[in-house]
């Protein structure tokens, strides 16, 4: 039978960072919507991003010293399910005081939270660019109406307008994401997907990592009675590096879109000889 080590859970570590986010978008919007609309000038708009400028370094800041705690810690949690499995300590807790990482693992963790800042910056990017393109429109249209305004013998700006630089500067903040696969996702949504996938995989190539190193080459996807795809794949035995013997499917070549994709809550559990487990 397929040994039983809990699976772990980073609900509470993900829900810190994303209420970093949403946090941080809020602030924003409330600066934006402090914004003098009728009269906007360089000099108020350069003041107003200027602060949302620090408002991103700050978010940056949190979020890579969250990547720098937390995906070291999901492969931690890789390498001791891994030698809980493989019989070298009892409980995981007794696991992690002998965790150490193998040069795979060592290159690993350092390239796993590369990625997992580049794809949180690209977040803080991409809302930057959406805000200073806003901004710059408003300023501009703010400007232009007020040149006119008088043509017509209106004291007022439009109401038209404002409510046309109004919408521009909220979608700026609330428009995310276009991922590989060209869905678009809300800033604090994709943050909780890209974080809670990297965990996954992190964990999950860890395991890995320390078991082929343990001479470990088979593993058991666990099972929850998922309802997706990934029902197919529940309790499978796999092949933990294409090398090795018998008729099993590679983990790494199983489709994406099915096992492992994002938010999977699937792990691999290492094991030494497939046969035990048949039986
Ligand atoms: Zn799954």
């Amino acid at each position: 039978m397929t040994p039983l080590i809990p699976e772990p859970v980073y609900d509470y570590e993900i829900a810190l960072l994303v209420r970093a986010y949403k946090n941080a978008l809020l602030s924003i919007s409330a600066e934006l919507s402090r914004l003098d609309l009728t009269a906007m000038s360089r000099a108020n708009s350069r003041a107003a991003l200027a602060e949302v400028a620090a408002i991103l370094h700050g978010l940056n800041d949190e979020s890579a010293a969250w990547v720098d705690r937390y995906i070291p810690k999901a492969a931690t949690d890789g390498v001791a399910r891994t030698i809980v499995s493989l019989g070298a300590a009892s409980t995981l807790e007794d696991a992690d005081k002998i965790v150490k990482f193998n040069r795979i693992n060592r290159e690993f963790v350092a390239s796993a939270v590369a990625d997992t800042q580049a794809d949180l910056l690209a977040v803080t990017q991409n809302v930057d660019r959406r805000v200073k393109l806003a901004v710059r429109q408003a300023t501009a249209d703010s400007m232009r109406a007020n040149l006119t305004r008088g043509i017509n013998g209106n004291r007022t700006l439009n109401a038209d307008i404002l409510q046309r630089m109004k919408k521009t500067l909220g979608g700026a903040v609330d428009t995310g994401i276009i991922d590989a696969a060209g869905r678009r996702w809300k800033p604090e949504v994709y943050v909780n997907m890209v974080t809670r996938t990297k965990m996954a995989s992190t964990q999950r190539e860890a395991a890995v990592n320390e078991a082929v190193g343990r001479g470990a080459y088979y593993g058991v996807i666990s099972r929850h009675n998922a309802i997706d795809k990934c029902r197919g794949y529940e309790g499978m035995i796999v092949k933990l590096t294409p090398d090795a013997r018998g008729d099993y499917r590679y983990f790494g070549d199983l489709p994406r879109n099915e096992i492992f994709h994002p938010n999977c809550r699937h792990v691999i559990t290492p094991i030494r000889d497939p046969k035990l487990l048949e039986q």
